[in-house]
This record gives structure tokens, C-alpha cells and sequence, in this order.
């Protein structure tokens, strides 16, 4: 069975194309895996919006609430970084959806990724740092309630540290929050997660890489994990507008070979989600979350 992929055509929100987030990426991405030949009938799955009883796992009930309705106040959407409009407000119960979708099916299949996700700066009272809901927040603590999984990590290897997820699951023993990132990098003021590690600015691929092997085996002996969920946000890479480490495209091909192959040869499912990127080389920065889905479907 070929790699299972969620997607929605719908993640794109259509942004105008100078907007500092570069929303063409996510039909860019699906271009670069059919091109691939990633993205068959037997390997593409739709995702749905995430109910908003998900949703309040996560967040804050009134927060939830203003964002489908579109009513989320000016203060909170500055944070955020764009407008909650109609189609962020579905984009954003889309992209959750997609990523409990991807959650479900790696639990199945042993891998799975979604073409969205990885909105780690979103906090349990409301959005922020281009994200509005945290969908790996959401989708474990679904998996949580649903008793599908009992031991969740966390392996956030964005280059923006993960303070949005570590707030939504501080008091949550069940899930265990792990941040590799840029520690000059965007949140200023960062939310403790159950274990960081803060790289200094220009960081490349071979301090990168030894950090990350000697961390793996710590984080697979804390317990028997369920399932992992892995944000390989490309923005790590040296030409990436936002981040400040200095990752080559083989050095993130290893990244995210190491870490699936560590937890695949543990047979631990594994749920890849794609996480930030940001150049105004559009094409070049899909083809960079393209490596997590070729990697992945050496897995699957
Ligand atoms: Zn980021």
C-alpha cells in the first residue's frame, strides 16, 4: 500500500501572493507529490473539519466559537498574523481535521502524513504565529478521549519553538511535548515544553544531525509511545526567510530519515505533519516539504 497522504484542496485559502504567508505552497506541495507519483487514488485521503467538540479538547470554548463563526477580535487575529475570514475559519477546522485523519491511519498503517498541520504557536486561550488551531494539540488529546492511544510523544523539529502545543498540554502526563529549535527564533517569550533543546543561529546539518541522534533513544525509552507525531517544518533550512539555522535539503532528507526510521524500527506509528516554511521561492520550498512524504513512503 502506497503511503497514505490527507490532503484537502481547501488548505489553500487563497491568499494574495506577497502575503508573508506563502499559502500557494500547499497546491504546490500536491503538485510535487503527484509529480512524484506520491499522490494516487490509493494513496490520497480527504479530510474533514475537525468538530468543534475536538476543537475544545485543545482550546478555549468561547476562542473556538469566534473562529467558526468568524468573530475572532481584531487583538487576537493581529497575533495570529492574518484575518479569520470564512475560508481560514475552514482552513483551520480543515487542516485539524486532516491531521486526526493522519493520526487514525497512522495508527493503521504504521505512517501516515497530512499536507497541512503543524500549528504549533496556537495556545489553548487563542491563535497565534500564522496559526489558529493546534491541530497535533487536537488530535492527541482526541486520540486521548477516544482511548485509541494511551502514550503520545511529541518530536517537534520545527525551527520556531513549540510553545503553543507545550501550553495546551502542560497538565496532560499522557502526552509527552519534545522542541528542537532555533533558540533566537520566533515566540520570543517560549512556553516550556516536557523537553527542549535550543540551537544557537547558523546551526548546519552535522551539529544538527548528531543532536538529533543522541536525543532519539532518550525519548523512545521514556515510555511505550503509541504513536508519534512529527512536525518537519522545513523552515530549519539555510534558505528559509524566518528560520536561523542553516539545514542543506540533504541535510533535511536525513532529518526526517532519522527520525522515521528511529521510530519505524520500533514499530511505533508514526503521523507526519508538513509545519512551516517560508521563502518567496515558492516551488523550491514545496519541493522541501516534499521530502517528508518521499522519505515517509520508503515507510509506509
Ligand atoms: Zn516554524
Amino acid at each position: 500500500m502506497p503511503l497514505q497522504i490527507v490532503h484537502h484542496p481547501d488548505y489553500d485559502a487563497g491568499f494574495a501572493v506577497n502575503h508573508r504567508f506563502p499559502m500557494s505552497k500547499y497546491p504546490l506541495l500536491m503538485e510535487a507529490l503527484r509529480t512524484r507519483g506520491l499522490a494516487g487514488p490509493n494513496a490520497l485521503n480527504t479530510a474533514e473539519p475537525a468538530p468543534a467538540s475536538w476543537l475544545k479538547l485543545a482550546h478555549a470554548a468561547d476562542y473556538v466559537d469566534q473562529v467558526i463563526t468568524c468573530s475572532v477580535p481584531d487583538t487576537i487575529e493581529r497575533e495570529i498574523g492574518f484575518p479569520v475570514g470564512p475560508r481560514v475559519s475552514m482552513r483551520a477546522q480543515l487542516a485539524t481535521g486532516g491531521t486526526a485523519l493522519a493520526a487514525r491511519l497512522a495508527l493503521r498503517h504504521g505512517i501516515a502524513c497530512n499536507t497541512a498541520g503543524g500549528s504549533h504557536h496556537a495556545r489553548r486561550a487563542q491563535g497565534a504565529g500564522f496559526c489558529t488551531f493546534n491541530d497535533v494539540a487536537v488530535a492527541s488529546l482526541m486520540l486521548l478521549a477516544e482511548g485509541a492511544a494511551h502514550n503520545i510523544l511529541v518530536v517537534d523539529l520545527d525551527v520556531h519553538q513549540g510553545d503553543g502545543t507545550a501550553d495546551i498540554l502542560r497538565d496532560e502526563p499522557r502526552v509527552f511535548t519534545f522542541s528542537m529549535h532555533g533558540e533566537r527564533n520566533y515566540p520570543a517569550r517560549k512556553i516550556a515544553s516536557d523537553l527542549d533543546i535550543a540551537l544557537p543561529d547558523g546551526t548546519g546539518d552535522a551539529a544538527y544531525l548528531e543532536r538529533l541522534a543522541t536525543i532519539l533513544p532518550e525519548l523512545s525509552a521514556r515510555a511505550r509511545w503509541d504513536i508519534v507525531f512529527y512536525n518537519a517544518g522545513v523552515d530549519v533550512h539555510a534558505e528559509d526567510r524566518l528560520g536561523r539555522l542553516a539545514l542543506s535539503n540533504d541535510g533535511l532528507r536525513a532529518r526526517d530519515e532519522t527520525v522515521i526510521s528511529h521510530f519505524r524500527a520500533r514499530r511505533i506509528p508514526v503521523c507526519g505533519v508538513i509545519g512551516g516554511g517560508y521563502s518567496t521561492d515558492v516551488p523550491a520550498l514545496a519541493a522541501r516539504h516534499a521530502i517528508l512524504f518521499e522519505v515517509a513512503s520508503g515507510y509506509a
